[in-house]
């Protein structure tokens, strides 16, 4: 197929070579021109606007972009996409932004004889450079059968959420649980640790326990406790605490506008607010950690 990629950053370039390393044609667009000869040099031709992308007679486009704002923007900006797509190609968002948003731009789209899905991705970036990422897919069933074969080129497990917004729905879901457990790690290693256990033996027992969670087994916050974890590594890699923030903060909106409480997942917000006002947004996001202890504070 020859399809069009918009967004070439942490996430999207991975992506976009692994559709190359698929056999897949790619026409790409970035604002970043460093980003886009990373493509080029593999293969896949540059285009100068979105709206130049759609023009390359693309049979399907696929952007990764940082929040809602770039998504409306290269959408249903001037010389935005949906200004030049021919009737027919398939789209697929696969940014994180809010499910209001993603409904929004996909009706516009389906009016005009576009149909488009939402699916956001789990995995992180090594999910992205080795092809095993999770779509969390909004939209048709017909949209989701188009679109799966493409996503199975960058993704191992491609779920269909239901219609339009749905991807969107189960990732602020899930990102608001993982933002919620991992503060949850981080207070109970810091108790056990303070009350005198070793954090190695701590977390094993956790992670034989009923407290056991992805953030305690597999990116334990607690300094010592896993030789793998961003923690053993300064935190640095992983998933960015500003990008966890982010999320938060399309769970608390996405509640509001259907007026559910999220008591946790506002305290926890707050939480990462404070870390990032400290200077550590660029961090994993398990350096929350850091706010539960004077030692490792700084
Ligand atoms: P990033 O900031 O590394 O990349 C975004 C890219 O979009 C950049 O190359 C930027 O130049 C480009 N861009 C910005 N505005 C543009 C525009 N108007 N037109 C074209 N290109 C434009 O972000 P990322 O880490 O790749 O994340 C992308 C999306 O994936 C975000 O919505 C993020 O929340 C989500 N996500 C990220 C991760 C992660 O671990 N990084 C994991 C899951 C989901």
């Amino acid at each position: 197929m020859k399809i069009g990629f918009l967004g070439l950053g942490n996430m999207g370039a991975p992506m976009a070579h692994n559709l190359l390393k698929a056999g897949h044609a790619l026409v790409v667009f970035d604002i970043n021109l460093t980003a886009v000869s990373s493509l080029t040099d593999a293969g896949a031709a540059a285009a100068e606007s979105p709206a130049a992308v759609a023009g390359h007679d693309v049979d399907m486009i696929i952007t990764m972009l940082p929040a809602a704002a770039h998504v409306k923007s290269v959408y249903l900006g001037e010389s935005g996409l949906l200004a030049a797509v021919r009737k027919g190609v398939m789209l697929a968002d696969c940014s994180t932004i809010d499910p209001h948003t993603a409904r929004e731009i996909a009706d516009i789209a389906s009016k005009q004889g576009n149909p488009m899905i939402d699916a956001p991705v789990s995995g992180g970036t090594g999910g992205a450079a080795a092809g095993t990422l999770t779509f969390m897919v909004g939209g048709t069933d017909a949209g989701f059968s188009a679109a799966k074969p493409v996503l199975e080129a960058m993704g191992r497990k491609i779920v269909h959420c239901g219609p339009s917004g749905n991807g969107q729905v189960a990732k602020v879901a899930n990102n608001m649980l993982l933002g919620i457990s991992m503060a949850g790690a981080a207070e109970a290693m810091t108790l056990g640790v303070s009350l005198g256990m070793d954090a190695k033996i701590l977390a094993d027992i956790i992670n034989t326990s009923t407290g056991r969670c992805w953030s305690t087994e597999v990116c334990n916050p607690y300094p010592g406790a896993l030789e793998t974890a961003p923690a053993a590594r300064g935190y640095t890699g992983g998933f960015g605490c500003d990008l966890m923030l982010k999320d938060m903060g399309l769970a608390i909106e996405a509640a509001r506008s259907v007026k559910r409480p999220v008591i946790l997942g506002a305290v926890a917000q707050q939480l990462y607010q404070t870390l990032s006002l400290q200077g550590h947004g660029g961090e994993d996001f398990s350096a929350v950690v850091k706010l539960y202890s004077e030692r490792q504070t700084g």
